[in-house]
Parts: C-alpha cells; sequence; structure tokens
C-alpha cells in the first residue's frame, strides 16, 4: 500500500510506493530490434503476463486481451498509487494522501523494439491516438487533478522494462512545479493575451538559432535555458488543443515531426537514453490558485499542448538534488545546429 507524503520542509509530495521495490529489471545495455521475446509481459502473444488490457487499439476482428493489438494499455502492475485506494486526504503534522490515483502502462508496439526511433510513423500516430484516449477517460474521474504523462527511454532514464513503453500517474493533487508553471502560463496570458509557448515560438523563429525544424503548425526546437544536453521542445504557436483532444490532423503533422526529430537526435548522440514528456494541463476546474482560470476562456487559450525530449547523457549529483537547477555543458544553440544540419537517417 502506498501513501503520498507531504514534505512540509521543501513543500513537495513524495510517493512511498514499497510494491515499486520488487520490479523486475529487464533492461540490457544494447538496443534489441526482435519481433517477439518470450519472456517478454509486453510483447504480442504474451498478453496473458499482464493485467486484463483498459483499452487497445485493436486489428478488426481481434479479441480483447488476445493478439492483434496495435497499441496496448493495462493497469501497472508495481503501481506507485492505486485507483482502488480511498480518495482520502489526511491533515496533521504528517500530512498524506492513502496512495489514490491511476498508473497505467501504455504498451507502446506489439513489436520488441527497445527504442522509439524503431517505430513508423503508423505506430508513432496510433500511440498519440492512444494517449489521446486515456486521458479524455480519465478526465471524467473528478477525483483525478492532474495527469503524468512520460516515457522513459533505457536504464539512465529509469526504465526497468526495455519493451518500449509509456507510463500515466494520475494524482489527486497537482504537484508544486507543474501547479507554478500552469500557473505562470495563465499569468502570461492575462497580461499579454497570448500563451507563453506562442510568444516563445515567436522570438525563437525571430532568432532562428535554436529551431530544427517545423512542419504545420508544429515546430521543434533547443528552448533556449535548456536543463538538459540536447532537450527539444516541439510545440505550436496555434492552439491545437491539449493531448486529449487533438484533432487526427494534428496528430497526422506531430508524428513524423517527432519520428525526424527523434532520428536527428540519434544521429548526433548514437544509442541515448532519455526522457519524454507530454503536457497535461491540469484536469478540474478550481485546482488552479488565486482564480487564474476565471480570466482565461479556456485551458487552450493559455497553454499550448508540448512535448519535451529530455536526453539523460549525465547523471546528476548533490547541487541538482538541493538547488533544483541542473548544470547543462551544451549550448542549445549548437545543439539546434547539429540537429538542423543532421541529415534524416
Ligand atoms: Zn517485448
Amino acid at each position: 500500500m502506498s501513501d503520498i507524503r507531504y514534505d512540509r520542509l521543501h513543500d513537495c509530495h513524495v510517493i512511498i510506493a514499497p510494491e515499486r521495490l520488487h520490479r523486475p529489471d529487464y533492461t540490457a545495455e544494447i538496443r534489441e530490434d526482435k519481433k517477439k521475446d518470450a519472456k517478454c509481459p509486453f510483447c504480442e502473444g504474451n498478453e496473458s503476463m499482464t493485467p486484463p488490457e483498459i483499452f487497445a487499439i485493436r486489428k478488426t476482428y481481434s479479441i480483447a486481451n488476445q493478439k492483434g493489438w496495435k497499441t496496448r494499455v493495462v493497469p501497472n502492475l508495481y503501481k506507485a498509487v492505486k485507483i482502488e485506494a480511498a480518495h482520502a486526504h489526511h491533515n496533521g503534522t504528517f500530512e498524506y494522501w492513502e496512495g489514490f490515483g491511476a498508473h497505467e502502462v501504455i504498451i507502446d508496439t506489439p513489436k520488441h523494439h527497445t527504442s522509439m526511433i524503431q517505430w513508423d510513423i503508423n505506430t508513432v500516430s496510433n500511440w498519440l491516438k492512444t494517449l489521446r484516449a486515456r486521458v479524455a477517460d480519465l478526465r471524467r474521474d473528478h477525483r483525478i487533478a492532474y495527469i503524468s504523462l512520460f516515457k522513459n527511454e533505457g536504464k539512465g532514464a529509469g526504465a526497468t522494462q526495455m519493451h518500449s513503453h509509456t507510463q500515466l500517474i494520475g494524482l489527486p493533487f497537482i504537484p508544486r512545479p507543474e501547479r507554478e508553471k500552469y500557473e505562470k502560463s495563465y499569468e502570461h496570458y492575462i497580461h499579454h493575451a497570448e500563451a507563453l509557448l506562442e510568444s516563445m515560438i515567436r522570438e525563437e523563429e525571430k532568432e532562428g538559432e535554436r529551431i530544427i525544424a517545423a512542419k504545420g503548425d508544429f515546430t521543434a526546437f533547443c528552448p533556449y535555458a535548456s536543463a538538459y544536453p540536447f532537450e527539444v521542445i516541439i510545440s505550436s504557436k496555434k492552439p491545437l488543443g491539449q493531448i486529449d483532444t487533438l484533432s487526427d490532423e494534428s496528430i497526422g503533422t506531430l508524428a513524423p515531426l517527432l519520428l525526424d526529430t527523434l532520428k536527428k537526435m540519434d544521429k548526433q548522440l548514437g544509442c541515448f537514453d532519455f526522457n519524454l514528456s507530454l503536457s497535461t494541463p491540469p484536469l478540474q476546474e478550481g485546482s488552479i490558485g488565486n482564480n487564474l482560470l476565471d480570466s482565461v476562456d479556456s485551458v487552450d487559450d493559455a497553454c499550448r499542448f508540448t512535448l519535451r525530449i529530455m536526453p539523460r547523457i549525465y547523471h546528476y549529483g548533490g547541487f541538482e538534488a538541493t538547488t533544483g537547477m541542473i548544470i547543462n555543458p551544451v549550448l542549445p544553440e549548437l545543439a539546434a545546429r547539429l540537429l538542423r544540419e543532421s541529415e534524416d537517417a
């Protein structure tokens, strides 16, 4: 049973989840490209090795929990939080939530692909459509205030399972850094009558130095204050909705830009470990402080869908752990130039 404990000293929450200790470590150092692995619970044909699926994109006439899927979502066997736990908050010196939340695994592809770089465009599109469906479904659960949507690729990024997968953790509150980030976005919109990402991308376009590529309404760039070497953000000036409302047309533009960008990164960095996160604005009204939401007609006005790729090339130490500041030795301008000049693999 897990607890979500409030750390009064650092004004943040910590998930204490003893069950996570028993996760098997399936990672290996090499990139594997097998069609199927007999021992991998995420490979097609091994559906009985996971809990029953919550959602899947399937081939016509295929049956749930059997072969014939393109993406598959199952509850995480080693959950950090549980949807069955009480939605109960306890105040006092030792403040905590009773481990309530959603923890799902999105199995990105039936093949034993160990990297996103091995995917084709259809796999990227189906992956985005699966994330869209899951966030839209969980939005209806009013106990969930915030969803974290991320991929860990490679051991250096925290992965313990090689088969390409994405995780979704839904929480009964908004973690402080995310709450502050969205409050800033709303404040920017109120003062400038445009989204912060819209202002940022326009400035980046003027400078040009940190832009990698653009496709349709989406732009891929290395952010001015990149925390990670070769960090990339893909976002848009135009409001295109959030992960749960992106149109098929937007997904059709985003998928090839993401795949091209990853291939360029792979060419420059070799087989690199990375975290990838997708923006998910707070789900419930009133969950952002100072009634900021009242001043904004819709979340889409102030917030842009954003995908962030964070290569994990270096290990971090005491300075990063105590200050939250990361020392990045690679100039974002240099990273963008190298990525821009990379031929597609
Ligand atoms: Zn597998």
